[in-house]
């Protein structure tokens, strides 16, 4: 672990304290180099746990779970959407968890695009809707028309509320005062 200041790799942990429900550690550091103007810093650590390799249909070779490119398609996905960093980030770690615990020996990628359809639909559902197009290689209006049908369908229950609080709510002039 290098000094974050003077990028100096001699660093002595002071203290040393798991947090996040233990899955990462967060350690107070000191930078050995005397010149060093800042001396102490904090990291948070989290173990680089092994993932399942993907099964990529009609591919030969395994692949390795490649989280950068899992962080990138999502991104991809919400792009010009109003969604935080932070959800994005909260995206990627369940579908990490969802990837730990998967019980085969390797993921098919089918079912790791399902799981970020799935975290998608939960928080937007024109990106949601816009991946699934381009994982399902829809290619008809049918296919389309498809699609939209079932994630209309597939809506959580409370977005699905929400939704018709707004229609009932437009059409109901019992409620507007005189
Ligand atoms: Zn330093």
């Amino acid at each position: 672990m290098r000094c974050p200041f003077c990028k100096n790799a001699n660093t002595q942990v002071l203290d040393s304290r798991p947090v996040g429900g233990g899955d990462q550690v967060r350690r107070r550091r000191q930078c050995l180099n005397p010149n060093c103007e800042q001396k102490r810093f904090t990291t948070y650590e989290r173990p680089k746990l092994k993932l399942p390799d993907v099964d990529k249909k009609g591919q030969a070779v395994l692949q390795a779970f490649d989280t950068e490119k899992l962080i990138w398609s999502i991104e991809m996905a919400l792009r010009n959407r109003p969604v935080s960093p932070d959800t994005v980030e909260e995206m990627v770690q369940n579908v990490c968890d969802r990837a730990r615990s998967y019980a085969g020996k390797s993921i098919p990628s089918r079912t790791l695009g399902r799981w970020v359809i799935d975290e998608l639909r939960e928080r937007d559902q024109i990106a949601c809707i816009l991946y699934a197009s381009v994982f399902e290689e829809i290619t008809t209006i049918e296919q389309w028309r498809q699609l939209l049908e079932r994630e209309a369908n597939a809506l959580p229950e409370s977005a699905r509320r929400k939704q018709m609080d707004l229609l009932s709510g437009g059409e109901a002039p019992d409620d507007r005062s005189p």
